[in-house]
């Protein structure tokens, strides 16, 4: 399966072909096909032409994939670390094998750039070897309960888990849940977005090439409501991953209620980068115009709030209008700057949030349009878009829009800032630029969100726990913290 990027692009662009792609659910180790016979398109969301077909889930493919995980969760659970920890090794030396198609396919379901994928692909390798570490660490502790007793603690994996899947990361978000699941010893069923199906379902082959255990990695593609609601609400899944957005995320909270499934629940964001007035106003500018456009917005912890203090405001404004205007805007797998909006149902949604932004009279100080690719007038694009000099209550501060649209206001003080920072009901990301690092320690103390970088806004990476606070959900991936999600203590005691 090793054919190059270049080979993958000019197949497509030249010659209308695609790489075959998996046709069927992945259950008990192998591709099969849907209950209902009934298919769905994928769509290259930078031409918003359908390139491939895949299966329409319902609730009896469910049951047959949850039935699979319950037998290759007791086989899993008994395998020795070691070996999971070679297995999970293995998997990782073959997404590396297979980094082109991966990035090649991440690129044509979601529409984000060729790099940005590349960087997807490669950091899920790494988020597999982690947790291949991390395989045979999963130790307890004994504790000293006196004379005529002995007692330790025991981490077992909780069971089967379920992992929802959104379009913006496909591949990222679905190694992140499933590495350390599958270390902690648990089976899993995942749904993938319906924009974007295909990286999990080929992760779930070279999981099995890697030696996995039939039954225990199972993926089940389809609608949200046909394949995802049934998935999360039955009894026999023991933990459920949701990443998505905060009304869907309320429905699953409410439909593993009755179950008391354990959760976690990754959602959305409206996270600030604050340019104190003695940072580096070029540094910044730069943060900021990253933090916003890159994934062209469609990322949960996106910097899509600049908090800038009024001394600077001026200066820094004149850099990041020029770096976004001369932003290189198209297909992704030509690799500009920034890639496609991934639905013409998320173009029209980003777009109706700018429509009402201008409709209240919002300075839109750059972009604030729909566009197509430029070399093919095709496609589901948004200009990058920056609005100048927001108050803390209106809808572009408060809203996450999840594109390229960039939310400004000025403030005229530290604590001013920090009040703005905390002003919304999400609490993920958080940049902060200053020179004083006790300065920018103080408000790092005080913003309440789950991660804090200094200096930099796209900071952290597979080793740092990564989640929210308020409405941007709760639990936390990646790092030692991810394993959490998926094991479950247990006391044992001896008199003596
Ligand atoms: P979405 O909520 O529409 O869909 C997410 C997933 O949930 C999809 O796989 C969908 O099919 C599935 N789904 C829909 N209804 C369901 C139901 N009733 N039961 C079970 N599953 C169901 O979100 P989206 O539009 O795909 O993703 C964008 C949102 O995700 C944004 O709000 C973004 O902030 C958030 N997000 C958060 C993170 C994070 O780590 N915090 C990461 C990526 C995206």
């Amino acid at each position: 399966m090793s054919i190059s990027a270049e080979q993958l692009i000019a197949d497509y662009f030249d010659r209308a072909q695609m790489p075959s792609l998996p046709t069927g659910h992945f259950i008990n180790g192998a591709f099969v096909a849907g209950d209902s016979g009934e298919k769905l398109q994928s769509f290259d969301p930078a031409t918003g032409e359908a390139f491939a077909e895949f299966v329409a889930g319902n609730a009896t493919d469910v049951d047959k994939a949850l039935a699979a995980a319950t037998k290759g969760f007791e086989a899993w659970r008994k395998t020795k670390p070691a070996d999971r920890v070679a297995l999970l090794n293995r998997a990782a030396a073959l997404m590396r094998q297979n980094h082109d198609l991966l990035s090649f396919m991440e690129t044509l379901d979601s529409g984000k750039t060729l790099a940005e994928a590349e960087g997807d692909v490669a950091g899920s390798a790494r988020l597999l070897e982690y947790y291949a570490g991390a395989a045979d660490k999963l130790d307890g502790r004994s504790v000293p309960m006196g004379p005529d007793q002995m007692a330790w603690t025991v981490r077992e994996p909780v069971g089967v888990t379920a992992h929802i899947i959104p379009w913006n990361y496909p591949t990222s978000t679905f190694v992140r849940g499933v590495a350390p699941a599958l270390a902690a010893g648990c089976s899993v069923v995942a749904k993938p977005a319906e924009t974007t199906p295909f990286t999990a379902l080929m992760i779930a082959e070279l999981l099995s090439e890697a030696g996995l255990p039939d039954g225990v990695m199972n993926v089940v593609t389809g609608l949200g409501g046909d394949a995802g609601a049934p998935l999360v609400v039955d009894p026999r899944v023991k933990h459920v991953t949701f990443t998505g957005s905060v009304a869907t995320g309320v429905n699953v909270m409410q439909a593993v209620a009755p179950n008391v499934t354990r959760l976690t629940l990754e959602l959305g964001g409206k996270s600030p980068l604050i340019a104190l007035s003695d940072c580096d106003v070029e540094a910044a500018a730069e943060g900021a115009l990253w933090a916003i456009f890159s994934n062209s917005g469609q990322i949960c912890s996106a910097g899509s709030r600049l908090i800038v203090h009024r001394d600077i405001h001026n200066a820094l404004m004149d850099k990041l209008l020029t770096r976004a205007k001369g932003l290189k805007v198209g297909h992704g797998l030509r690799n500009p700057d920034m890639g496609a909006i991934n639905s013409q149902a998320h173009l029209d949604r980003v777009s109706a949030h700018v429509e009402r932004a201008k409709a209240r009279g919002c300075n839109i100080v750059t972009g604030g349009n729909v566009m197509t690719d430029p070399e093919t007038g095709k496609g589901w694009f948004f200009e990058p878009t920056i609005i100048d000099d927001l108050a803390q209550d209106d809808p572009a501060v408060q809203e996450e829009i999840f594109g390229p649209v960039l939310a400004v206001q000025v403030v005229d003080s530290d604590e001013e800032a920090l009040q703005a920072a905390n002003g919304t009901e999400y609490g993920l990301v958080t940049g902060i630029y200053s020179r004083d690092i006790s300065r920018a320690l103080r408000l790092a103390r005080d913003v309440d969100a789950g991660q804090i970088s200094i200096n930099d806004y796209w900071a952290g990476g597979i080793e740092l726990p990564f989640g929210g606070n308020g409405k941007s959900g709760f639990g936390r991936e990646k790092g030692w913290e991810g394993l959490d999600a998926y094991t479950k203590f247990k006391s044992i005691t001896v008199k003596l």
